[in-house]
């Protein structure tokens, strides 16, 4: 009974707290605006990046002012005495990493009156999430994850009203689709952009297109009112009244010598009246401030003042009038005004050139191990939730660490790789951490799940797992491997182990001998900088069909004598090149010819094929002027269109096994690639080991993998994936909205990439799908091909801020990176998306050394364990499950991931019933809430729950 009180005590609660009637954002907190003039919306503002020249903790407290004079805890402070001394003034507030932190030092005073000026509508959160994150190189799950954070202290602290109407992108460099509909999946109204195309800005104000719906998605009915602000996000020139500016200051005293207040509004109303020239109502928005201003708000705010009072006065009769606004404000006055429908827009913003020679496009390559941690942590804290969610069921500070770690890695300078090297060293650091206390977590959990007598081991995870090292796997045998499956799927997978030499039985959760096989690791790992290994080998075998979101145990051990009973050494071969004869490999069912003189692999079956390592020379310049741009963190400006290859391949190692058998590419220098086959797999999967790249020779290198099939005919057109979600088209040299002159044929057309790209040819339906382990960039500059690029290093900054070459060290030499790409030819629309899934969240592996024979371990420890009952149906997608707050409560998100017509089984809506789902959660009560879970929408029941194409439901589960 005090249980059903409890219940409906919150639920009466959560409808007062996310009910209309109470909420701020309403219309009475906005400024009049008047029908017959020219309403000028003045919004004062701060971009503050989370990290950037500084790290989030020097930001914040103004520490390290000798790069950047910024500290946004004097912004807050100083921003609401002006707020709370008069209510006309406004101000907006994006990033919650630095509010939820300035907040968190407020005295209880303090936080009243800031209620009370969020209460008024003075102070605004737009946006709201942790940070501005990146659009190109972040992927859907982050993305929604670091919503989510902001918004749900926003809701925490201030209550459902507080929930932001407008999101406030105005620096990302380039817009993906997939943001703009999960915005508007998150409820959001108004999307505003500070930064697009030179030549689309250029259309969209000779046209007055500045403003548009964006149907955001051709699976979902998603739109979003979009507006792109007219001068970035800066104030007119001129008028930037900030200590960090030296514009000249306004004098309103006549008596004054430097009385300039009539002269100074005048060019203001002339900026004005040409801007509202390009917008279609009567309404205009003037971003006020930039990077890191308003630390002493009150010199913005006294001048703006005087500007808002004379203009109003002197300017009465032509009609003009100026207050202070928000965005929210801002965007509810153009859709009033609005009579005639806005354009609308069905692609997206990229990529994204700010001048003829400055294509921002070599960011969504930037960095290429950070992006590899990215995406990995990403998967270890999607796991880290689930295991809490089914276990504790309560948020501890540690998985909140973890979480905000992993939201600030997705600001638009951190995944980015637009950072200087020290914060990029911060975010590496927060990341590691993260990591190192969820893994600590997965140990507990575990041997809470699996131990029968109460017993406990002492699990490992091993992060250097990608350059093939592991201490508990080499030191010591017998040893444990227990595999978590984070995904909803029954999914197989190859384990890779590094293990010293000898001979190693692994044994699965009924007792039975595993086939196994061991493969030498490869020469060009070995030799890895900062690898600090004995093993020489990986002991391959499959884990065949883990349970949905289950766990299962291996037992390796070392038998005496003779190698254990079904493990297998590989046969290999190594065959220098030139050869009499091309090589060809064939196993499982596929085949792959590589050239008998360069090595590369030119045939795949039957089919023409052929892939190759190239690099583009970047070029080098000083940025005195756009033709001297030099390719940089942002910028990629290949010095000319030729891609070269890198130095040949000097022999191939062919490795035979009943697993995985194997091709190695040997390059003359620190570079290898390894073509596999597995036996469970109709992909190739083909891993690259890469660098230092090499720059005695003075030029900057930007290298490429280049897939090509002959017989695709694709005209110019290919996909990519739009944040690992929805597909979209791009065509060579061309944008849908405008006409585009492309003054830098290669850098303009590359996109960023999460997930997979393809190219098709309509005819024959023949496709090529490249899968990425990490985001990086894509072309098809080539008939038929992709080119994805994995790894740059330039010895130029690109003048757009960081101040830093591109030239990462690691160990005192180049950086080094490894990476994978899966490969399929055929129409494999379908199992693309499967195996997306699959490649973005592999299984995550613990290690444990033990004392105990197989046996003995089976009779001590569960082996094999679902934390779900059944499987999900194979379209669906168990997103997200994390506990919610201290009451209980978990967080839950299905998605279906077909999009409408990508796929005639998978295509269709689906039905789902939670009851009984969980085994470890007794289910009382399903609330809907939308995507940002932070607005109800229904109560719902268990038993049925509706899937559309692509469509994510999220729940929060009273337990
Ligand atoms: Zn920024």
């Amino acid at each position: 009974m005090q249980k059903c009180i409890i219940t409906i005590f919150s639920l009466l609660y959560s409808l007062l707290k996310y009910g209309e009637t109470a909420c701020y954002y309403s219309s009475n907190a906005c400024p009049q605006v008047e029908k017959d003039f020219l309403n000028v919306h003045i919004v004062p503002h701060s971009h503050d990046d989370v990290g950037w020249l500084k790290t989030v903790e020097q930001y914040y407290y103004g520490a390290n002012n000798s790069i950047q004079n910024a500290g946004v805890q004097y912004i807050y402070d100083s921003v609401l005495e002006e707020l709370w001394k008069d209510s006309e003034k406004k101000f907006v507030s994006v990033e919650m990493e630095f509010f939820s932190h300035w907040w968190k030092e407020q005295s209880s005073h303090m936080k009243r009156k800031t209620h009370k000026v969020v209460e008024r509508g003075q102070l605004e959160f737009v946006g709201g999430g942790w940070c501005m994150n990146d659009e190109a190189a972040a992927s859907y799950v982050d993305i929604v994850d670091q919503m989510t954070l902001g918004l749900k202290f926003l809701n925490d602290t201030f209550g459902g009203c507080a929930a932001p109407k407008a999101v406030w992108q105005i620096d990302p460099f380039g817009h993906s689709r997939e943001q703009a509909s999960i915005f508007a999946q998150m409820g959001f109204e108004y999307l505003f952009l500070g930064r697009i195309d030179y030549q689309d800005k250029a259309s969209r104000l000779s046209n007055r297109e500045m403003e548009m719906t964006w149907v955001a998605s051709d699976s979902l009915n998603t739109s979003i009112f979009t507006g792109v602000l007219y001068n970035t996000y800066s104030p007119p020139p001129g008028f930037c009244f900030d200590v960090l500016c030296g514009d000249e200051t306004i004098v309103d005293d006549p008596d004054s010598p430097m009385f300039n207040i009539d002269r100074r509004s005048k060019q203001l109303v002339a900026y004005i009246l040409e801007q509202s020239k390009h917008y279609r109502t009567n309404n205009i928005i003037i971003t006020m401030g930039e990077d890191f201003h308003y630390q002493n708000a009150h010199t913005w705010y006294k001048n703006l003042d005087k500007l808002i009072k004379y203009i109003n006065k002197v300017y009465l009769s032509s009609n003009i009038r100026l207050f202070y606004s928000t965005p929210s404000c801002y965007g509810e006055a153009v859709k009033n005004a609005f009579v005639e429908a806005l354009p609308r827009k069905t692609d997206d913003f990229f990529p994204y050139a700010s001048d003829p020679h400055a294509y921002w496009t070599g960011y969504f390559t930037s960095r290429p191990t950070f992006k590899g941690l990215v995406r990995h942590s990403s998967n270890l804290l999607r796991a880290c939730k689930q295991i809490q969610a089914m276990t504790v069921k309560r948020r501890s500070n540690v998985l909140f660490q973890f979480q905000r770690s992993q939201a600030i890695a997705q600001h638009h300078d951190a995944v980015t790789g637009t950072a200087k090297q020290h914060v990029n060293n911060d975010y590496l650091l927060r990341l590691d951490q993260g990591i190192r206390s969820c893994t600590k977590i997965f140990s507990e959990s575990f041997n809470h799940l699996l131990s029968l007598n109460g017993s406990t081991m002492r699990q490992e995870y091993c992060t250097m797992l990608n350059i093939s090292q592991c201490w508990t796997t080499e030191q010591n045998a017998p040893f444990i491997v227990t595999l978590y499956n984070t995904v909803s799927l029954r999914s197989s997978h190859t384990v890779r182990i590094p293990v010293a030499d000898g001979s190693y039985a692994v044994t699965d959760h009924e007792g039975r001998l595993v086939a196994s096989q061991m493969v030498p690791i490869a020469e060009a790992v070995l030799r890895l900088p900062g690898r600090n290994s004995t093993a020489m080998n990986e002991l391959v075998f499959i884990a065949e069909d883990l349970p949905p979101l289950g766990l299962r145990s291996y037992h390796v051990q070392t038998p005496e004598g003779k190698p254990g009973k079904r493990m297998l050494r590989s046969r290999s071969r190594t065959i220098d090149l030139p050869n009499e004869k091309d090589v060809t490999v064939s196993a499982y069912g596929l085949s792959l010819t590589f050239d008998r003189q360069t090595g590369h692999l030119i045939q795949v079956g039957n089919e023409m094929f052929k892939q190759q390592l190239l690099f583009y020379r970047g070029m080098s310049g000083n940025n005195s002027r756009f033709e001297f741009r030099a390719s940089g963190a942002y910028i990629f400006r290949p010095n000319g269109t030729e891609a070269f290859p890198l130095q040949p391949v000097t022999k191939l190692t062919t490795i035979f096994g009943p697993i995985v058998t194997e091709i190695r590419q040997h390059f003359s220098a620190n570079t290898m690639q390894i073509f596999r086959l597995h036996r469970n797999a109709s992909y190739i999967e083909l891993d690259w080991i890469l660098g230092p790249i090499p720059i005695e020779d003075g030029i900057g290198k930007e290298y490429i993998s280049r897939f090509t099939v002959p017989a695709i005919r694709n005209n110019g057109t290919f996909y990519t994936d739009s944040n690992g979600r929805e597909v979209l088209e791009r065509q060579l040299n061309h944008q849908t909205t405008y006409k585009l002159n492309i003054t830098e044929p290669t850098a303009g057309n590359f996109y960023p990439v999460n997930s997979f790209a393809y190219v098709e040819d309509k005819l024959t339906k023949m496709r090529m799908t490249v899968l990425n382990d990490r985001a990086q960039g894509v072309s098809s500059l080539l008939p038929g091909s992709l080119e994805f690029m994995i790894h740059r290093r330039l010895l130029h900054d690109d003048a757009f801020g960081v101040g830093e070459a591109l030239n990462e060290t690691a160990y005192g030499v180049g950086l080094a990176a490894r990476g994978t790409h899966w490969l399929m030819l055929g129409n494999a629309g379908t199992v693309a998306r499967f195996l997306a899934q699959r490649m973005v969240h592999p299984p995550i592996l613990m290690f444990a050394p033990t004392t105990f024979s197989a046996e003995e371990f089976r009779q001590s420890y569960r082996m094999e364990l679902a934390l779900i009952n059944r499987d999900l149906p194979p379209n669906v997608n168990l997103l997200t499950l994390e506990p919610w707050d201290d009451e209980g409560r978990v967080l839950v998100r299905f998605e279906h991931f077909y999009g409408v017509g990508e796929d005639e089984r998978f295509s269709h809506p689906v039905t789902i019933s939670l009851k009984g789902l969980f085994p470890t959660l007794k289910i009382q009560t399903v609330e809907e809430v939308n995507l940002a879970a932070n607005r109800h929408i229904r109560t719902l029941n268990a038993d049925e729950l509706v899937l559309n194409p692509m469509e994510i439901r999220t729940l929060i589960v009273s337990t």
